[in-house]
C-alpha cells in the first residue's frame, strides 16, 4: 500500500495502453519525413495540451525538459546568464526544493548574485514580502506554490501581483501544485513555471518549463535546435507523449481528483479520531493530498519502518529528495517553519494518490493503531 505519492506518483492504467504505440513510434521528431513529423506532431499536442492546462496562451511558451530540477536549473541559470550584467539579487523561500536553493546558493556563492532566503511565514506575510523585494532591488523571485513536505500552499496569486509591480521576474515551482491547485499562469503574473511528469501520474524523464517570454532566458544546453533552441537534445519522446496523457487525464477529472483527495484526508483523520489515535498535523493551509504529521508515541522514522516492515505499507518522514542529503542540513524545511527538533524527529508524511483506496486509508490507521497499543503510553522527545 503506497502512501508516497509526493515522492512519485503510479503511472496511469491509461498510459500503459498507449505504451507500446509510444514505443513503436521511434522516429526522431526532428526528421522531415512523414513518420517523424506525426511524432512531432504528436508532441506538439501534448504542448497544446499542457498550455491548456496551467493556461498559457500560446504553446510555444511550453518547452519540455526531463524533469522539474532540469526546468528549475534552466529557470534560475538562464535567467542569470541571459541578463548577467544587472545586479542581481535572488529572493526565495528557505523551504523550497534543492533544484531550487542549491541553484541559487550555487550562483550566489561565486558571486555571481546575491540571494536572499525568507522563512515560509515572512513569504506570507505579504507587506513584509513586499519590503524585502524593494529594499532589495530584487531581480528575480522564485516561490513554490506547495511545499512537498508538509503540502503548505503559497498565495502565488498575491506574490504574483507583487513581483509585477517591482518588475521582478517571478519564477514558481509548480511540482507538487498540478492536479491540486488550479493553474492559470496568465492570471497568476508568473514568468516561469515548472513542473514534472511523474508527480502527475506519468513516467520519469519528463517536465515542463513554461515561459512568459521565451527570450527572457539563455539556455544551458545548445545544440540541435529543439525546444526552439531553449532545450536542445532529441525529445524524450515517449516521456512526453505519456506526460499528455496524464495532462489530459487531469483536464478531464480535476475536481474529481480533488474531491477523492479531501475524501482520502477526511476518512484518515476520522479513523485516527475513531480509534483516539493522537496526532498533530504541522500544517493547515495545506493540499488535501499530502499530510505532515507527528505522533507523539513515536518517531517518524521507526514509524515508516514498522509499517514498511510488519504491514507493507509506505509513508516517508520527509521528501524523497532529502534521504540524498547530508545529515546535517537534513529537516530544514521543518526547522524554517519553527518545528522543533523533537516535533520534526516524530514527523512523517502521508501522501495520497487518485489510486488511493478507502480500504488501504483504514489498513494504515489500523497499523497506526497496532504501533499506539505497544508504544501508546511513551512520549518521545
Ligand atoms: N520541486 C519540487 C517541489 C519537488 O517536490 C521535486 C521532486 N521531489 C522537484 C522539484 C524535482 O523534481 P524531479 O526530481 O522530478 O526533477
Amino acid at each position: 500500500m503506497y502512501f508516497d505519492n509526493a515522492a512519485t506518483t503510479p503511472v496511469l492504467a491509461e498510459i500503459l495502453e498507449e505504451a507500446e504505440a509510444y514505443l513503436l513510434g521511434f522516429a526522431n521528431p526532428s526528421s522531415k519525413y512523414n513518420i517523424g513529423q506525426s511524432v512531432k506532431d504528436k508532441i506538439n499536442q501534448v504542448r497544446a495540451d499542457v498550455a491548456l492546462l496551467i493556461g498559457a496562451s500560446n504553446p510555444e511558451n511550453i518547452i519540455f525538459t526531463s524533469g522539474a530540477t532540469e526546468s528549475n536549473n534552466t529557470a534560475i541559470k538562464g535567467f542569470y546568464e541571459k541578463w548577467s550584467e544587472l545586479n542581481h539579487h535572488y529572493i526565495t523561500t528557505s523551504v523550497e526544493h534543492p533544484s531550487v536553493l542549491k541553484t541559487i546558493e550555487n550562483l550566489a556563492t561565486r558571486g555571481k548574485i546575491k540571494a536572499t532566503y525568507l522563512p515560509p511565514a515572512t513569504v506570507c506575510d505579504l507587506e513584509e514580502l513586499n519590503f524585502q523585494i524593494a529594499k532589495k532591488k530584487a531581480t528575480f523571485l522564485s516561490v513554490m506554490m506547495v511545499n512537498n513536505e508538509t503540502g503548505q500552499k503559497f498565495p502565488i496569486q498575491e506574490i504574483g501581483e507583487m513581483a509585477a509591480q517591482h518588475n521582478c521576474f517571478f519564477h514558481v515551482d509548480a511540482t507538487q501544485g498540478i492536479s491540486k491547485v488550479k493553474v492559470n499562469v496568465e492570471d497568476l503574473n508568473i514568468d516561469a513555471l515548472t513542473f514534472s511528469g511523474h508527480k502527475i501520474f506519468a513516467p520519469k524523464g519528463a517536465g515542463v518549463l513554461y515561459l512568459k517570454d521565451t527570450l527572457s532566458i539563455e539556455p544551458l544546453l545548445h545544440g540541435g535546435g529543439q525546444e526552439r533552441g531553449l532545450r536542445c537534445g532529441t525529445e524524450n519522446v515517449f516521456a512526453i507523449l505519456a506526460m499528455g496523457v496524464a495532462v489530459r487525464y487531469i483536464l478531464k477529472y480535476e475536481d474529481k481528483i480533488n474531491q477523492h483527495y479531501k475524501a482520502c484526508k477526511d476518512y484518515f483523520i476520522s479513523m485516527l479520531n475513531q480509534y483516539n489515535i493522537p496526532f498533530h498535523l504541522n500544517e493547515k493551509d495545506a493540499v488535501n493530498s499530502i499530510l505532515s504529521i507527528r505522533f507523539p508515541f513515536i518517531k517518524g522514522d521507526a514509524l515508516m519502518e514498522f509499517l514498511d516492515f510488519k504491514h507493507n505499507i509506505m509513508i516517508s518522514t520527509g521528501s524523497a529528495c532529502g534521504s540524498n542529503k547530508k545529515s546535517n542540513d537534513n529537516k530544514t524545511v521543518l526547522g524554517a517553519m519553527g518545528f522543533s527538533e523533537s516535533e520534526i524527529r516524530k514527523t512523517v508524511r502521508i501522501s495520497f494518490g487518485v489510486h488511493t483506496k478507502m480500504k488501504d486509508i483504514k489498513l494504515l490507521v489500523l497499523g497506526i493503531k497496532n504501533v499506539f497499543s505497544l508504544y501508546g503510553q511513551y512520549e518521545y522527545s
